[in-house]
């Protein structure tokens, strides 16, 4: 794994990380895993099967209108808290737009 990059925390839209994969983990959610274009953090993103209509509060991405199914926008959850983030949330403040493969998407 590369090391990580403490760049100052920004949001910002990015390219998806080169090594994005998805797998299955032991209780059959989809894993997204992949990393962070800016600052090379780890993130990895347990995307839980949920109903139409029902958001889990903490749910790493947030929704886009329209091909919401299909399309996930995801933050950057290193577990690093970078500098210039007063609230320190861990991420650098980088997201980005993950196709979930198709079969993986009921
Ligand atoms: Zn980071
Ligand atoms: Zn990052």
């Amino acid at each position: 794994m590369p090391s990580h990059d403490d760049v100052a925390y920004k949001e910002q839209k990015v390219n998806p990380p080169q090594d994005l994969g998805f797998h299955r983990n032991a209780a059959d959610h989809l894993v997204v895993t992949g990393t962070c274009s800016v600052c090379r953090g780890w993130n990895e993103y347990v995307l839980v099967n949920v109903k139409p209509g029902t958001v889990a509060k903490d749910w790493p991405w947030r929704r886009k209108a329209g091909d919401e199914k299909q399309e996930r926008q995801l933050d950057c959850r290193c577990p690093i808290t970078h500098p210039g983030n007063d609230d320190e949330y861990t991420g650098c403040g980088a997201w980005w737009s993950v196709r979930i493969p198709s079969e993986e998407a009921s």
